[in-house]
């Protein structure tokens, strides 16, 4: 044992390492996330919304623009950098929505009503990595282009509330405030300010340097001990006007008349600048502090920020990872993948037999792994096995001569038989069938069994 490990460093010793808080997604969790793209797709083609793929580098003028920089993620998160060969001003994205907007002035995308969007895909933040947060990390998100209406907000937390529900999530939790409009929110950073500046001596040393540049952002911090400061606070509702007001009245209307909870959180600012009026949150407490799995809100200023048309939006964006764990914690899984068939063969003409056999299966509809590597029947059949193989098709010197395989059942009863390769893909859907309905039969039996036990 121990010379296997020393084994192991000496070998990982000049092996090439990926990047710190850069993951690999691998088998079995990657077949989750597949599964959960295609939820994804589904969910939101049922709001009308059209996928997006926009680049992953984007001009480091465009994330200045739209998030602002006074910003953690731009003071300090990016992943910026000169192009070697033409010396252009780049950032690998740490967020979807700036590419998603420079892509629809660019385009012309906004005209006659609103126009429906989401998009999936890796972003980029240089934070210190630990449990939900990561360098490299992936988010869903959706825009809307387009309306002011307030419906709009809410239908936005109404889609959430259905994906977690279609998820079976446990635990998630809405929360909403206003940020209101631009003036408004200047007279209550000017309050806030004049507030803070009065315990500046209890401010902790984040919160001091933030009241310089973001005020609002002390309202998010983490440390407990500046709880009590904050919540004694001057908050922002109280500054709103009577238009930004009446718009977030009809967003909860809006919210109640879908029956989706929500709670008020004053104190909810968000980590990016373009936001205006509405902005909420998806949390969770079963995520430690890395609770927050979604979050949005509406960005009338944006377009016209980044050398647009004026043009009111909203949208939200959720963490892949995040929700991910929050889906297996919650008891979700995603379906095992199974083969369908494996093809056993030995000598060089069955080789080049069994690859046809192979591709013959697979177009009629199996999932089929053909083996390669050699080695006796029994280690063949050894490795079908491990692979979940319902059926191998075996074919060797024998069943070549007399153009011929044999089906062995490997799951369960059933007899080994030979065919002709004519009748080789109807008769091992046959035997698939029969262990699909054999299976049926025994699973519904089982129910009852539990269903009479109760
Ligand atoms: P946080 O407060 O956790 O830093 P944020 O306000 O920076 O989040 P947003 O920019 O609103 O996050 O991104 C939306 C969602 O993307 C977050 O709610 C979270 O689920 C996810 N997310 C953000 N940053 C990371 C990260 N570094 N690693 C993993 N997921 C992340
Ligand atoms: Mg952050």
């Amino acid at each position: 044992m121990a010379c296997w490990i020393e084994d192991r460093e000496i070998m990982e010793q000049g092996a090439i390492r990926g990047v710190r808080g850069m993951n690999d997604v691998l088998p079995p969790e990657s077949l989750a996330w597949v599964a959960f793209e295609e939820l994804v797709h589904h969910w939101a083609s049922r709001y009308g919304y059209l996928p997006v793929r926009t680049p992953v580098v984007e001009p480091t003028a465009l994330f200045v623009r739209a998030i602002g920089t006074a910003t953690d993620v731009v003071e300090k998160e990016m992943y910026a950098f000169k192009d070697a060969l033409n010396g252009e001003e780049l950032t690998l994205r740490p967020e979807g929505t700036a590419g998603v907007v420079r892509a629809a002035i660019e385009h012309h995308l906004v005209q006659g009503g609103v126009q429906r969007f989401y998009y999936w895909g890796p972003m980029f933040r240089h934070e210190r990595p630990q449990k939900g947060r990561f360098r490299q990390f992936h988010q869903v998100g959706v825009e809307a282009l387009g309306t002011e209406d307030p419906a709009l907000d809410a239908e936005l937390m109404v889609m959430g509330a259905r994906l977690w529900e279609d998820l079976g999530l446990q635990e998630v939790q809405l929360e909403i405030n206003s940020l209101g409009d631009l003036p408004e929110r200047a007279a209550y950073r000017e309050a806030l300010v004049n507030y803070f500046e009065r315990y500046y001596e209890a401010l902790d040393e984040e919160s001091r340097r933030r009241l310089r540049r973001n005020p609002l952002r002390i309202l998010d911090s983490k440390n407990p001990a500046m709880r009590e400061l904050i919540e004694g606070a001057p908050r922002l509702l109280d500054f709103l006007g009577p238009a930004s007001r009446a718009h977030f009245e009809a967003v909860r209307q809006f919210l109640e008349d879908a029956g989706v909870p929500y709670r008020i959180n004053p104190y909810l600012v968000r980590g990016l600048d373009y936001y205006n009026r509405t902005v909420f949150e998806w949390i969770t407490p079963m995520l430690g502090s890395q609770g927050t799995i979604c979050a949005g809100g509406r960005y009338d200023g944006l377009f016209a920020q980044l050398g647009g048309r004026p043009t009111p939006a909203a949208g939200f964006a959720l963490g892949v990872e995040r929700v991910l764990t929050l889906w297996e914690v919650s008891g979700g899984s995603a379906p095992e993948v199974s083969v369908d068939t494996y093809v056993v063969h030995w000598g060089e003409e069955s080789a080049r037999t069994a690859l046809q056999v192979g591709e013959r299966l697979r177009a009629a509809g199996m999932s089929t792994v053909v083996h390669f590597g050699g080695g006796s029947l029994k280690s063949q059949l050894r490795r079908a096995n491990s692979c979940g193989a319902k059926v191998a098709v075996i074919i060797g010197e024998e069943e070549l001569r007399a153009q011929e395989a044999t089906i062995k059942p490997l799951r369960g009863q059933g007899t080994q038989e030979r065919v002709g390769w004519e009748q080789l893909e109807e008769r091992v859907w046959e035997v698939l069938l029969g262990k699909k309905e054999q299976q049926e039969r025994e699973e519904s039996r089982e129910r009852e069994e539990r269903g009479a036990a109760e």
